[in-house]
Protein backbone atom coordinates (compact mmCIF):
# COMPACT_ATOMS: atom_id res chain seq x y z
CA UNK A 1 0.00 0.00 0.00
CA UNK A 2 1.43 3.43 -0.88
CA UNK A 3 0.83 5.71 1.68
CA UNK A 4 -0.45 9.46 0.39
CA UNK A 5 2.16 12.32 -1.01
CA UNK A 6 1.52 14.40 2.48
CA UNK A 7 3.17 11.66 4.55
CA UNK A 8 6.36 11.33 1.94
CA UNK A 9 6.76 15.04 2.25
CA UNK A 10 7.66 14.57 5.74
CA UNK A 11 11.62 15.90 5.98
CA UNK A 12 13.33 13.05 7.21
CA UNK A 13 13.80 13.09 10.81
CA UNK A 14 17.48 14.96 11.12
CA UNK A 15 17.95 13.70 14.54
CA UNK A 16 18.11 9.64 13.68
CA UNK A 17 21.91 9.75 13.52
CA UNK A 18 22.28 11.46 17.03
CA UNK A 19 19.73 9.22 18.30
CA UNK A 20 21.07 5.87 17.34
CA UNK A 21 24.37 7.36 18.91
CA UNK A 22 23.29 8.16 22.20
CA UNK A 23 21.31 5.00 22.50
CA UNK A 24 25.05 3.60 21.89
CA UNK A 25 26.65 5.78 24.05
CA UNK A 26 23.69 4.32 27.34
CA UNK A 27 24.36 0.67 25.86
CA UNK A 28 27.56 1.21 26.69
CA UNK A 29 27.31 2.29 29.76
CA UNK A 30 27.93 6.19 29.42
CA UNK A 31 25.57 8.19 32.08
CA UNK A 32 24.41 10.66 29.27
CA UNK A 33 23.62 14.09 30.44
CA UNK A 34 20.64 15.50 28.15
CA UNK A 35 20.69 19.24 27.26
CA UNK A 36 18.71 17.96 24.21
CA UNK A 37 14.71 18.13 25.68
CA UNK A 38 12.37 21.23 25.77
CA UNK A 39 10.15 19.79 28.20
CA UNK A 40 9.72 21.34 31.68
CA UNK A 41 11.63 18.94 34.38
CA UNK A 42 9.82 20.17 37.39
CA UNK A 43 5.86 19.11 38.36
CA UNK A 44 2.90 20.58 37.64
CA UNK A 45 1.74 22.33 41.12
CA UNK A 46 0.16 20.42 43.21
CA UNK A 47 -3.63 22.94 43.09
CA UNK A 48 -4.08 21.89 39.66
CA UNK A 49 -3.31 18.41 40.14
CA UNK A 50 -5.47 18.45 42.93
CA UNK A 51 -8.59 19.81 40.56
CA UNK A 52 -7.68 17.36 38.59
CA UNK A 53 -8.32 14.36 41.27
CA UNK A 54 -11.55 15.66 42.43
CA UNK A 55 -12.96 16.60 38.72
CA UNK A 56 -12.17 12.93 37.04
CA UNK A 57 -14.00 11.46 40.15
CA UNK A 58 -17.05 13.69 38.92
CA UNK A 59 -19.67 11.91 36.41
CA UNK A 60 -20.41 14.94 34.76
CA UNK A 61 -17.03 15.43 33.46
CA UNK A 62 -16.51 11.50 32.17
CA UNK A 63 -18.86 12.44 28.59
CA UNK A 64 -18.09 14.32 25.40
CA UNK A 65 -16.75 17.84 26.60
CA UNK A 66 -18.49 20.99 24.55
CA UNK A 67 -16.43 21.17 21.08
CA UNK A 68 -14.63 25.05 21.72
CA UNK A 69 -13.95 24.19 25.44
CA UNK A 70 -15.96 24.99 28.70
CA UNK A 71 -17.26 28.67 29.23
CA UNK A 72 -15.48 29.01 32.30
CA UNK A 73 -12.21 28.11 30.59
CA UNK A 74 -12.70 29.92 27.64
CA UNK A 75 -13.89 33.01 30.74
CA UNK A 76 -10.31 32.11 32.62
CA UNK A 77 -8.44 32.56 29.34
CA UNK A 78 -10.05 35.85 28.71
CA UNK A 79 -9.80 36.98 32.49
CA UNK A 80 -5.77 35.91 32.16
CA UNK A 81 -4.87 37.86 28.97
CA UNK A 82 -6.59 41.10 30.54
CA UNK A 83 -4.82 40.53 33.82
CA UNK A 84 -1.44 39.71 32.03
CA UNK A 85 -1.81 41.45 28.88
CA UNK A 86 -4.66 44.37 29.37
CA UNK A 87 -6.10 42.35 26.27
CA UNK A 88 -10.22 42.18 26.22
CA UNK A 89 -10.92 39.22 24.42
CA UNK A 90 -14.79 37.98 24.08
CA UNK A 91 -14.62 34.19 25.46
CA UNK A 92 -17.89 32.87 23.27
CA UNK A 93 -16.27 34.53 20.19
CA UNK A 94 -12.31 34.76 20.62
CA UNK A 95 -10.79 31.86 22.55
CA UNK A 96 -11.35 28.33 21.04
CA UNK A 97 -9.71 25.63 23.57
CA UNK A 98 -6.80 23.15 22.12
CA UNK A 99 -5.37 19.40 22.55
CA UNK A 100 -1.93 21.56 23.58
CA UNK A 101 -1.22 24.59 21.14
CA UNK A 102 0.62 22.18 18.87
CA UNK A 103 -2.71 20.79 17.75
CA UNK A 104 -3.90 24.41 16.49
CA UNK A 105 -0.82 24.88 15.05
CA UNK A 106 -0.99 22.42 13.11
CA UNK A 107 -4.33 22.53 12.03
CA UNK A 108 -4.77 26.26 11.18
CA UNK A 109 -3.25 25.81 8.17
CA UNK A 110 -6.15 23.29 6.95
CA UNK A 111 -8.44 26.42 7.38
CA UNK A 112 -6.38 29.04 5.75
CA UNK A 113 -4.35 27.10 2.60
CA UNK A 114 -5.13 25.92 -0.48
CA UNK A 115 -3.01 23.54 -2.63
CA UNK A 116 -0.08 25.88 -4.15
CA UNK A 117 -0.98 28.46 -1.78
CA UNK A 118 2.07 29.52 0.04
CA UNK A 119 3.29 30.50 3.84
CA UNK A 120 5.89 32.46 5.55
CA UNK A 121 7.99 30.07 8.37
CA UNK A 122 10.62 31.43 10.46
CA UNK A 123 13.70 28.98 9.93
CA UNK A 124 14.81 28.09 12.09
CA UNK A 125 11.79 27.66 13.65
CA UNK A 126 9.28 25.03 15.58
CA UNK A 127 8.66 22.23 12.67
CA UNK A 128 5.00 22.07 13.40
CA UNK A 129 4.83 25.58 11.06
CA UNK A 130 6.12 24.23 7.74
CA UNK A 131 4.40 20.47 8.44
CA UNK A 132 0.99 22.30 8.88
CA UNK A 133 1.43 23.64 6.01
CA UNK A 134 2.64 20.82 3.78
CA UNK A 135 -0.36 18.62 4.69
CA UNK A 136 -2.76 21.30 3.58
CA UNK A 137 -0.66 21.07 0.16
CA UNK A 138 0.90 24.79 0.53
CA UNK A 139 4.46 25.32 0.33
CA UNK A 140 6.64 27.02 2.83
CA UNK A 141 8.44 30.45 2.10
CA UNK A 142 11.56 30.30 4.57
CA UNK A 143 12.37 33.84 6.21
CA UNK A 144 15.69 33.08 7.35
CA UNK A 145 16.29 34.69 11.47
CA UNK A 146 19.45 35.73 11.72
CA UNK A 147 21.70 37.38 14.77
CA UNK A 148 22.37 40.70 12.62
CA UNK A 149 18.66 41.50 12.62
CA UNK A 150 18.14 39.92 16.45
CA UNK A 151 16.52 36.75 15.17
CA UNK A 152 13.52 39.12 13.82
CA UNK A 153 12.52 37.75 9.83
CA UNK A 154 13.20 41.10 7.68
CA UNK A 155 9.28 41.20 5.94
CA UNK A 156 10.78 43.63 3.25
CA UNK A 157 13.28 41.00 1.98
CA UNK A 158 10.15 39.21 1.16
CA UNK A 159 9.46 39.00 -2.62
CA UNK A 160 6.27 40.59 -3.64
CA UNK A 161 4.88 37.86 -5.68
CA UNK A 162 5.10 35.56 -2.60
CA UNK A 163 3.98 37.49 -0.19
CA UNK A 164 0.75 37.75 -2.06
CA UNK A 165 0.44 34.15 -2.39
CA UNK A 166 1.31 34.17 1.23
CA UNK A 167 -1.66 32.90 3.06
CA UNK A 168 -0.37 32.72 6.85
CA UNK A 169 2.91 34.37 8.60
CA UNK A 170 4.29 32.35 11.58
CA UNK A 171 6.02 34.04 14.29
CA UNK A 172 7.13 32.80 17.97
CA UNK A 173 8.36 35.31 20.53
CA UNK A 174 9.89 34.41 22.74
CA UNK A 175 11.48 32.35 19.80
CA UNK A 176 11.87 28.71 20.15
CA UNK A 177 14.98 27.89 19.17
CA UNK A 178 16.74 31.52 19.28
CA UNK A 179 15.74 32.03 22.24
CA UNK A 180 15.43 36.01 21.17
CA UNK A 181 12.78 38.12 22.42
CA UNK A 182 10.44 40.73 20.19
CA UNK A 183 11.30 44.20 19.75
CA UNK A 184 9.03 47.11 20.51
CA UNK A 185 8.11 48.01 16.89
CA UNK A 186 8.30 44.72 15.23
CA UNK A 187 4.84 43.45 15.56
CA UNK A 188 3.35 46.96 14.17
CA UNK A 189 5.58 45.99 11.29
CA UNK A 190 3.70 43.16 11.19
CA UNK A 191 0.42 44.08 11.05
CA UNK A 192 0.88 46.74 8.18
CA UNK A 193 2.34 43.50 6.79
CA UNK A 194 -0.66 41.26 7.00
CA UNK A 195 -3.23 43.83 5.94
CA UNK A 196 -1.40 44.87 2.63
CA UNK A 197 -0.86 41.18 1.91
CA UNK A 198 -3.97 39.79 2.97
CA UNK A 199 -2.50 37.32 5.11
CA UNK A 200 -3.07 35.61 8.68
CA UNK A 201 -0.76 35.85 11.65
CA UNK A 202 -0.25 33.30 13.79
CA UNK A 203 1.51 34.27 16.64
CA UNK A 204 3.18 31.17 18.74
CA UNK A 205 3.22 32.43 22.28
CA UNK A 206 3.86 29.49 24.43
CA UNK A 207 6.96 31.25 26.28
CA UNK A 208 5.70 34.37 27.14
CA UNK A 209 5.74 33.68 30.99
CA UNK A 210 9.20 32.05 30.58
CA UNK A 211 11.18 35.36 30.64
CA UNK A 212 14.15 36.62 33.42
CA UNK A 213 15.43 40.01 35.02
CA UNK A 214 12.32 41.38 35.19
CA UNK A 215 11.54 41.67 31.00
CA UNK A 216 7.91 40.78 30.40
CA UNK A 217 7.22 39.34 27.18
CA UNK A 218 4.36 40.98 25.22
CA UNK A 219 1.55 39.39 23.60
CA UNK A 220 0.97 40.16 19.84
CA UNK A 221 -2.72 41.44 20.46
CA UNK A 222 -1.34 44.27 22.15
CA UNK A 223 -0.41 45.65 19.09
CA UNK A 224 -3.06 48.18 17.86
CA UNK A 225 -5.20 46.36 15.32
CA UNK A 226 -3.56 42.88 15.70
CA UNK A 227 -7.05 41.57 16.24
CA UNK A 228 -7.94 42.50 12.69
CA UNK A 229 -5.48 40.33 10.90
CA UNK A 230 -4.10 37.58 14.13
CA UNK A 231 -4.32 35.00 16.23
CA UNK A 232 -2.20 33.96 18.75
CA UNK A 233 -1.57 30.53 20.21
CA UNK A 234 -0.93 29.90 23.85
CA UNK A 235 -0.38 26.85 26.22
CA UNK A 236 0.02 26.01 29.82
CA UNK A 237 3.11 23.34 29.06
CA UNK A 238 5.66 25.94 29.70
CA UNK A 239 3.86 28.11 32.25
CA UNK A 240 2.59 25.85 34.21
CA UNK A 241 4.76 22.58 33.83
CA UNK A 242 2.17 20.99 32.21
CA UNK A 243 3.41 19.25 28.63
CA UNK A 244 1.69 16.31 29.44
CA UNK A 245 -1.76 17.11 30.21
CA UNK A 246 -2.57 18.62 26.72
CA UNK A 247 -4.22 21.90 26.94
CA UNK A 248 -3.66 24.98 25.31
CA UNK A 249 -6.19 27.74 23.55
CA UNK A 250 -5.86 29.72 20.34
CA UNK A 251 -7.21 33.41 20.78
CA UNK A 252 -8.08 37.04 18.88
CA UNK A 253 -9.48 36.98 15.23
CA UNK A 254 -12.99 35.88 15.88
CA UNK A 255 -13.39 34.59 12.08
CA UNK A 256 -10.30 32.59 12.08
CA UNK A 257 -11.46 31.45 15.77
CA UNK A 258 -14.51 30.16 14.02
CA UNK A 259 -12.73 28.48 11.14
CA UNK A 260 -10.32 26.77 13.64
CA UNK A 261 -13.37 25.51 15.77
CA UNK A 262 -14.98 24.31 12.75
CA UNK A 263 -12.42 22.17 11.62
CA UNK A 264 -11.68 20.93 15.26
CA UNK A 265 -15.44 20.35 15.56
CA UNK A 266 -14.80 17.51 12.48
CA UNK A 267 -11.73 16.01 13.37
CA UNK A 268 -12.04 16.12 17.45
CA UNK A 269 -14.12 16.13 20.43
CA UNK A 270 -12.68 18.53 22.67
CA UNK A 271 -10.30 18.26 25.77
CA UNK A 272 -11.16 16.13 28.79
CA UNK A 273 -13.43 18.56 30.85
CA UNK A 274 -11.27 17.50 34.13
CA UNK A 275 -8.41 19.05 32.52
CA UNK A 276 -9.76 21.76 31.54
CA UNK A 277 -10.81 22.29 35.08
CA UNK A 278 -7.63 21.60 36.34
CA UNK A 279 -6.43 24.89 33.41
CA UNK A 280 -8.88 27.11 35.47
CA UNK A 281 -6.62 26.26 38.89
CA UNK A 282 -3.96 26.78 36.86
CA UNK A 283 -5.10 30.27 35.17
CA UNK A 284 -5.67 31.74 38.56
CA UNK A 285 -2.77 30.87 40.53
CA UNK A 286 -1.43 33.50 42.47
CA UNK A 287 1.75 35.03 40.39
CA UNK A 288 4.24 33.70 42.96
CA UNK A 289 4.11 30.01 40.60
CA UNK A 290 5.14 31.20 37.91
CA UNK A 291 7.93 34.03 39.93
CA UNK A 292 9.36 30.21 40.74
CA UNK A 293 9.70 28.87 37.36
CA UNK A 294 11.43 32.11 36.40
CA UNK A 295 13.76 32.04 39.00
CA UNK A 296 14.48 28.53 38.67
CA UNK A 297 15.54 28.75 34.80
CA UNK A 298 17.01 32.02 35.05
CA UNK A 299 19.47 30.46 37.54
CA UNK A 300 19.95 27.76 35.68
CA UNK A 301 20.37 29.98 32.65
CA UNK A 302 23.35 31.85 34.88
CA UNK A 303 25.26 28.80 35.53
CA UNK A 304 24.97 27.43 32.11
CA UNK A 305 26.03 31.33 30.22
CA UNK A 306 29.15 31.42 32.67
CA UNK A 307 30.37 27.75 31.92
CA UNK A 308 30.21 28.29 28.32
CA UNK A 309 31.62 31.32 28.34
CA UNK A 310 34.43 30.24 30.45
CA UNK A 311 34.94 27.47 27.61
CA UNK A 312 35.30 30.56 25.35
CA UNK A 313 31.21 30.64 23.68
CA UNK A 314 30.07 33.98 22.66
CA UNK A 315 27.35 34.13 23.76
CA UNK A 316 24.56 36.63 25.75
CA UNK A 317 22.15 35.07 28.45
CA UNK A 318 18.69 35.17 26.59
CA UNK A 319 15.88 37.11 28.06
CA UNK A 320 13.61 34.46 27.74
CA UNK A 321 12.87 30.98 26.65
CA UNK A 322 14.71 27.62 28.06
CA UNK A 323 16.96 27.84 25.26
CA UNK A 324 20.45 28.94 24.72
CA UNK A 325 21.90 29.25 21.40
CA UNK A 326 25.06 29.11 20.65
CA UNK A 327 27.26 29.47 17.78
CA UNK A 328 29.76 26.57 17.17
CA UNK A 329 33.10 27.20 16.95
CA UNK A 330 34.85 27.45 13.07
CA UNK A 331 35.51 24.68 11.35
CA UNK A 332 32.10 22.35 12.74
CA UNK A 333 29.20 21.92 11.68
CA UNK A 334 26.36 21.87 14.43
CA UNK A 335 26.03 18.24 13.88
CA UNK A 336 29.80 17.29 13.82
CA UNK A 337 29.78 19.59 16.90
CA UNK A 338 26.95 18.03 18.93
CA UNK A 339 28.61 14.38 17.70
CA UNK A 340 31.99 16.24 19.43
CA UNK A 341 29.74 16.92 22.68
CA UNK A 342 28.32 13.54 22.96
CA UNK A 343 31.33 11.24 22.22
CA UNK A 344 34.02 13.17 23.96
CA UNK A 345 31.78 13.78 26.78
CA UNK A 346 28.72 11.95 26.71
CA UNK A 347 26.48 15.49 26.63
CA UNK A 348 23.73 16.08 24.33
CA UNK A 349 22.78 19.04 22.66
CA UNK A 350 20.35 19.95 19.96
CA UNK A 351 21.94 20.72 16.04
CA UNK A 352 20.77 23.52 14.98
CA UNK A 353 20.27 22.69 11.41
CA UNK A 354 17.32 20.38 13.06
CA UNK A 355 15.29 23.53 13.07
CA UNK A 356 16.19 24.53 9.67
CA UNK A 357 19.16 25.45 7.14
CA UNK A 358 19.40 28.34 8.85
CA UNK A 359 19.98 26.80 12.15
CA UNK A 360 23.15 25.81 10.85
CA UNK A 361 25.99 26.76 12.59
CA UNK A 362 24.52 26.67 15.99
CA UNK A 363 23.50 24.08 18.59
CA UNK A 364 20.56 24.50 21.57
CA UNK A 365 20.81 23.65 25.00
CA UNK A 366 18.04 23.35 27.16
CA UNK A 367 17.26 24.57 30.32
CA UNK A 368 14.90 22.40 31.16
CA UNK A 369 17.64 20.22 33.18
CA UNK A 370 18.16 20.11 37.30
CA UNK A 371 20.92 22.11 38.25
CA UNK A 372 23.20 19.41 39.86
CA UNK A 373 22.81 17.49 36.26
CA UNK A 374 23.59 21.16 34.77
CA UNK A 375 26.67 21.65 36.63
CA UNK A 376 27.89 18.07 36.11
CA UNK A 377 27.32 18.52 32.40
CA UNK A 378 29.58 21.62 32.45
CA UNK A 379 31.87 20.37 34.22
CA UNK A 380 32.62 17.08 31.47
CA UNK A 381 32.98 19.74 28.78
CA UNK A 382 35.65 21.56 30.39
CA UNK A 383 37.42 18.37 31.25
CA UNK A 384 36.77 17.07 27.77
CA UNK A 385 38.86 20.13 26.65
CA UNK A 386 36.15 21.23 24.75
CA UNK A 387 36.61 25.21 23.70
CA UNK A 388 35.30 27.35 21.20
CA UNK A 389 38.31 29.15 20.91
C1 LIG B 1 6.60 23.73 23.62
C2 LIG B 1 6.15 24.56 22.46
C3 LIG B 1 4.79 24.72 22.18
C4 LIG B 1 3.75 24.14 23.12
O1 LIG B 1 3.21 22.99 22.69
P1 LIG B 1 1.97 22.36 23.44
O2 LIG B 1 1.34 21.58 22.34
O3 LIG B 1 1.08 23.47 23.91
O4 LIG B 1 2.50 21.52 24.54
C5 LIG B 1 4.43 25.50 21.11
N1 LIG B 1 5.35 26.13 20.36
C6 LIG B 1 6.65 26.05 20.63
C7 LIG B 1 7.62 26.81 19.81
C8 LIG B 1 7.09 25.24 21.68
O5 LIG B 1 8.42 25.13 21.91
Amino acid sequence: MQTARRIQAIPPYLFAEIDRKIAQARAAGVDVISFGIGDPDRPTPIPVVETLQQAAADPANHRYPSYEGLPAFRQAVADWYARRFGVQLDPDKEIVSLIGSKEGIAHIALCYVNPGDVTLVPDPGYPVYALGTLFAGGSPYYLPLLPARGFLPDLSAIPSDVARRARILYLNYPNNPTGAVVSPDFFAEVVEFARSYDLLVCHDAAYTEVSFDGYRPPSFLQTPDAKEVGIEFHSLSKTYNMTGWRLGWACGNPEAIEALGRLKTNIDSGVFQAIQYAGITALRLPDRFIEEMRAVYQRRRDLLVAGLRSLGAPIEPPKATIYVWVPVPEGESSTSFATKLLERAGVVVTPGVGYGAAGEGYIRFSLSIPDDRLRTGLARLQQAGVRWK
